[in-house]
């Protein structure tokens, strides 16, 4: 019965074991610079190991759309192959992202026998090309059929092959895509390429219209992701089945002391946990993945790594190298990363907040208002082309961020309501009320902060305060997505945003061409741009809010100013299905018909999925574990009745006790027997599962975490069968 002290007498042994083995790791440390994308297959060694036609041809395939020739991928291969072999690499995989949201990889050994009893390593120019997997086994949202099952991955040329290592293996990793037999998208990166080619369309329409696209190759989008996540002790976990199962507890009494002395933020970082990350960092610095920031986060166990932003196709492959890393090798350290939106109750949950710009190949970001910025016409035309995008489209980025797992963070007051609004700052605001009423004349500037010691530097002042609770917020440079979830793909909500600020930015070239013509001298171009964006701005800036968003007033006046609160996921797909969505995506050439409806049935699938197993989940810890030990609770009570009188004293206070908490347990009991029930009702297909498992089933299940949680502080401790949440958010 006491799976707890154990569980944590070992958690704590644990936790000093960590030390002698982060002390070996660091005494071979080498200097960052030596490590970083040393494991990476990139430009730079491509350069140093091709011979350079088939260096130039390379770069025409990822530049010019230039068509990738099976002699050239022969060459590649094999340098490939010999780079691979020469850091131990025994075995390759096409590294892939299917609709599951996660990665997906199945290795086959760079081994060929030679016929003499030895073996040699191989590569071919068609194995690093193109791969086929089982697409059976992958979700389609009826893409195709059981007996159709050919799926095939194709080498994406763009983003660089890496190594992942482990103890005693290391195996090459070939970034790719993964489409069906007709060429449809069964993953989350061909739709993200698509709609980065889309922006790029639109966007170079702009930058022609103002004459600033000398030079300019492409224009590609940004990223950079910040990564919440929580850190608890490895025995801890598996000693919790709603953890090691869900990734979230279902049962779990708040403890006295959790996030209400705000000393966790930022605070000092614990040692196991620090050298927990730094390892991570080591493991990522190989890969040439930039991360640069870490720090503790709200929530006690909470943290945050954030890599520096790179080009949004390798952000997003490197993005999802991030959440491996933090896996495997957190459990070197006797630690498990926990990347659901909300493992815990009552506590902060994580998000992963993408930052988003677009930049030209020269490197000018054209999200960056510059110093005068009511004189940057193209700045501003981008910037209303984004507002424009998030006001007709706020459903969809709404519906981009929805899981059942983001779900119970959304709105929480820790994260940002399902209303999609846009943050601007004082300086933008300004601007574009000036914009509005005619020509703008001023920027409104920060200038200094004076700190009232003359010892101390001059801080210089932002020209707008910081606005932590918008999900889509303009922070000085790039707008930053706040509403995405902690465990999510960023490669799908990044596609949605590409996609609607391309249409937008279409929409915009088309007014300014249809105003001024396409090739427009400057003095034309300026007066029909200000007269497109002061429309566009009236129209448009009901989606500007710079307040607090987590305020109960917000909520109102965003209904009167026609924005939409789609609480749940269940409310939120639907706007991915309607007749503008699917034309949206069609027009663009990211997603056909079929592929965006098979993404929505995926999703659908997942949801009901996730609930359905959250369900039975908690059905069985309560049974098996919760109602055995408040029964030897009660009959400990009992006794305890029993024997006082027995010795002839007054037992009515146990006695009392003993029969509230009988009237606590066959509560606990009746609602488990509904959730039962309930859950083990078969609603057919997975829209109508979905619609139940939200309406019906998971309010059962609140329902009866809370009498468990009333339960777990009334059983005596020694009884409770899970590690508490001191435990589990303490012990670090
Ligand atoms: P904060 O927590 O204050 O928002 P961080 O430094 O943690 O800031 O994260 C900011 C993120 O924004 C980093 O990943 C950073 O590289 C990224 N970023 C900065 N400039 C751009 C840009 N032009 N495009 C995309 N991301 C950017
Ligand atoms: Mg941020």
């Amino acid at each position: 019965m006491s799976t707890s002290p154990t569980s944590v007498q070992r958690a704590v042994s644990a936790a000093s074991d960590w030390e002698s083995n982060a002390q070996k790791q660091r005494a071979g440390k080498q200097p960052i610079e030596e490590i970083f994308g040393i494991d990476v297959f990139g430009w730079k060694t491509m350069h140093e190991r091709l011979p350079k036609s088939v260096y130039k041809a390379l770069q025409r395939v990822v530049h010019e759309g230039d068509v990738l020739h099976p002699s050239i991928a022969d060459v590649v291969a094999s340098a490939m192959k010999d780079w691979a072999a020469e850091r131990g690499a025994t075995h390759y995989t096409h590294w892939f992202q299917p609709m599951t949201g996660l990665t997906a990889e199945k290795h086959d050994g760079l081994i060929v026998p030679n016929g003499d009893g030895q073996v040699v390593l191989r590569l071919s120019g068609e194995e690093l090309s193109q791969g086929e997997p089982d697409a059976s086994s992958f979700p389609s949202g009826g893409l195709r059929a059981t007996f159709e099952a050919r799926g095939y991955t194709a080498w994406d040329v763009s983003s660089p092959a890496f190594i992942v290592r482990g103890q005693n293996h290391a195996t090459l990793c070939i970034p790719t895509v993964f489409v069906s037999w007709n060429g449809e998208a069964l993953d989350h990166k061909t739709p993200l390429l698509r709609s980065i080619d889309a922006l790029n369309t639109q966007a170079m329409r702009i930058l022609k219209l103002f004459g600033t696209d000398k030079g300019v190759g492409h224009i590609q989008a940004t990223m950079g992701t910040e990564q919440e996540y929580f850190l608890i002790d490895r025995n801890m976990y598996f000693a919790r089945p709603d953890l090691s199962t869900c990734e979230r507890t279902l049962f779990g009494a708040m403890p006295p002391k959790h996030q209400q002395l705000d000393d966790h933020y930022f605070g000092s970082i614990p040692p196991r946990v620090l050298a927990c990350m730094a390892e991570v960092e080591d493991e990522l610095y190989r890969l040439g993945v930039p991360v640069k920031t870490r720090h503790n986060e709200v929530a006690p166990g909470q943290y945050e790594i954030a890599p520096v932003f790179e080009e949004m196709n390798i952000a997003c492959d490197h993005q999802m190298l991030v959440m491996e890393a933090l896996k495997r090798v957190s459990a070197r350290f006797g630690l498990r990363a926990i990347l659901h939106e909300k493992p815990f109750a009552g506590v902060n949950g994580s998000g992963k907040h993408c930052n988003w710009a677009i930049a030209t190949d020269t490197g000018v970001n054209l999200l960056d208002p510059q110093d005068e910025t009511h004189t940057n016409l193209q700045f501003l035309t981008f910037l209303t082309g984004v507002i424009r995008a998030v006001h007709l489209n706020g459903d969809l980025m709404r519906a981009s961020i929805a899981s059942a797992a983001n779900d119970h963070r959304l709105g929480a007051n820790e994260a940002p309501p399902a209303i999609i609004s846009i943050f601007l700052g004082d300086m933008l605001t300004d601007i574009i009320e000036q914009l509005e009423k005619g020509t703008p004349s001023r920027t409104l500037k920060g200038g200094a902060l004076d700190v009232g010691a003359t010892t101390l530097p001059q801080i210089k002042r932002d020209s707008g305060d910081r606005n932590r609770t918008s999900p889509m917020a303009f922070t000085g440079n790039r707008f930053e997505f706040r509403a995405v979830g902690s465990s999510a793909s960023v490669a799908w909500p990044c596609t949605v945003i590409n996609t609607i600020v391309a249409d937008s930015l279409g929409h915009i070239a088309d007014e300014i061409e249809a105003a001024a013509g396409k090739d427009p001298t400057p003095a034309k171009l300026e007066t029909a741009v200000k007269k497109i964006l002061k429309g566009m701005v009236k129209d448009h800036k009901a989606v500007v809010f710079n307040g607090d968003n987590y305020t109960p007033e917000w909520h109102a006046e965003a209904e009167r100013r026609g924005l939409v609160n789609l609480r749940s996921s269940v409310e939120a797909y639907p706007a991915l299905a309607s007749r503008q969505s699917g034309s949206l995506f069609k027009k663009h050439k990211v997603l056909s018909k079929a592929e965006l409806e098979s993404r929505i049935e995926v999703m659908y699938e997942k949801y009901a999925m996730q609930c359905e197993i959250e369900a039975q989940q908690m059905v069985l810890i309560a049974r098996q574990m919760i109602l055995p030990g408040a029964y030897e609770h009660q009959r400990r009570l009992a006794e305890t009745v029993g024997a006082t009188q027995g010795a002839g004293v007054d037992a009515g206070g146990v006695f009392s006790e003993l029969e509230d908490f009988v009237e606590l347990v066959n509560r606990f009991r009746e609602k488990l027997d509904e959730l039962d029930r309930a859950a083990g009702t078969d609603q057919g297909e997975a829209h109508a599962s979905a619609a139940y498992l939200r309406g019906t089933v998971l309010p059962l299940m609140d329902d009866l975490r809370a009498i468990g949680d009333e339960l777990e502080i009334r059983v005596a401790s020694e009884l409770w069968p899970m590690p508490s949440y001191r435990e589990l958010l303490m012990l670090r």
